[in-house]
């Protein structure tokens, strides 16, 4: 197939490091390619609530062509790119396309990690994507639905049994919006169901959860998870995932319906066909100034770039967004001719909810816990999404769930799974 006209500048990814690159080479009057294997943005760290029921996809994704609506420099393809000449500088698409570039940011992520432990990829749901989400969401759905009419019996036990592994945020966060869901929901949804044995385990292989934060605060977030009716399995690695539950590796085995991997990052899939040096986890590896190591004019930011003599940036959505940013401005300073800067992240702290009114916040030497930290924490995500209406929405359904105790989303929508019908990014990214 021909090769397209080539556009000047390709930014691969849609996701926080692509779209606030986006947004600083159009201001730059810069001819863009954004390319992205799906139409929109998804805010991941929401995506937990897409899960659990407490909010609706759409609330979480953003269409891209609705964010270059007054961008006009900026042309939007979709397309899976599936390999790259770094030296001709072309991608090439799932469809056999050649997209070629003269300056390439590659912003294309992450995604779940299983380090090669049996199982996982097969019996285990992630969270990468509102499709896995979606997916975990309706197996759970369908589980109570089995769990309903199942007499008490360790079977039913575990169907209703959810084990979840890894202790960063997605897992506590994950794991503190289904205790809810045990607290608010199920008592009405399922009264034959006792909601206490729906039983939750976090499992952990460090010593503690949430182990970025200050050792105060992660007692606390312990503490909360507990008082949550959250069984909390520390320094338990996992050795193998199965389609009746876990084993850990000193030879115990949890039954569980259902396994949530939330364990591991690693670059997606594509960063290692592109041509690129790449590093730890898969992640391509760039300079300081986030230009790609002995590849001019090709930069990475994002979860998928490793910055050399900064390799323990954390993989946040700050980082992305800083580096998204700063590649975009050394795009342009490469146009002109000037000097390429190195990039400085500027650390504007962290966050996690563990349930209602209960969260942690560490900002600079400012540490914070409870509802205080709960609120800050909504109203920051509420201000990060993207879209009027996505935050609206939210709002709305935070609203609603806060004062009625509800999650409204509780529809089995989607692929048809007795069908063989299913979907999971393990596949995909
Ligand atoms: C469940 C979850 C919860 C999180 N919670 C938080 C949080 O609370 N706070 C926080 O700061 N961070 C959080 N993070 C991390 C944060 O979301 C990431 O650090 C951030 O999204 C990284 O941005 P990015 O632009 O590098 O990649 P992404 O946002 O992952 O975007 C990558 C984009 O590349 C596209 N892409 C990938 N492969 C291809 C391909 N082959 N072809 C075409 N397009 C492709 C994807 O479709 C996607 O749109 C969370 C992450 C997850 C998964």
């Amino acid at each position: 197939m021909a090769a397209t006209a080539r556009p000047r500048i390709v930014v691969l990814g849609a996701g926080f490091a692509g779209l606030r690159a986006i947004r600083i080479l159009s201001r730059g009057g810069q001819r863009v390619l954004w390319v992205d294997g799906r139409n929109y943005h998804t805010f991941l760290p929401l995506l937990y609530q897409v899960a659990t029921a407490g909010l609706e996809p759409q609330a979480i994704a953003y269409p891209t062509r609705s964010f270059l609506r007054r961008r006009p420099g900026v042309d939007f393809r979709l397309a899976r790119i599936v390999g790259g000449d770094a030296g001709a500088r072309t991608l090439l698409t799932g469809d056999g396309e050649q997209i070629a570039y003269e300056y390439l940011l590659v912003a294309t992520g992450g995604a779940a990690a299983d380090f090669g432990i049996p199982g996982v990829r097969a019996h285990a749901f992630n969270l990468y994507d509102v499709e896995d989400a979606r997916a975990l969401r309706n197996h759970a759905l369908e589980l109570l639905e089995r769990a309903a009419v199942t007499p008490d019996s360790p079977a039913r036990r575990a169907l209703l049994t959810f084990v979840i592994v890894g202790g960063g945020p997605t897992g506590v966060e994950t794991a503190g919006a289904l205790a809810e869901f045990r607290r608010h929901v199920v008592p009405s949804d399922y009264p034959s169901i006792p909601p206490e044995q729906l039983r939750i385990v976090l499992v952990e292989a460090r010593d503690a959860v949430l182990g970025t934060f200050a050792s105060s605060l992660q007692l606390r977030a312990r503490r909360d998870l507990e008082h949550f009716g959250i069984e909390i399995r520390l320094g338990a690695s996992v050795a193998r995932v199965g389609p009746e539950g876990v084993d850990l590796a000193g030879g115990e085995h949890l039954a569980a319906g259902t396994v949530v991997w939330a364990a591991g990052i690693r670059a997606a899939d594509v960063a290692g066909r592109l041509g690129l040096p790449t590093g730890r986890s898969g992640r391509i590896r760039v300079a300081s100034t986030l230009e790609v190591v002995d590849h001019p004019g090709v930069f990475a930011a994002g979860d998928v770039a490793l910055v050399e003599g900064a390799e323990g940036l954390p993989q946040v959505a700050q980082v992305a967004i800083q580096g998204g940013s700063h590649a975009a401005e050394n795009i342009l300073r490469a146009i002109a001719g000037r000097p390429l800067e190195s990039f400085r992240y500027r650390d504007k702290g962290a966050m996690a909810t563990i349930g209602r009114s209960r969260a942690i916040a560490e900002i600079g030497r400012l540490r914070l816990s409870g509802p205080l930290a709960w609120w800050a924490w909504l109203l920051l995500h509420l201000v990060m999404l993207i879209g009027f209406r996505n935050r609206l929405v939210v709002l709305i359904d935070w609203a609603w769930n806060y004062v009625t105790y509800d999650r409204g989303l509780r529809a089995i929508i989607g692929p048809d799974r007795a069908a063989g019908e299913n979907y999971a990014s393990w596949e995909t990214r």
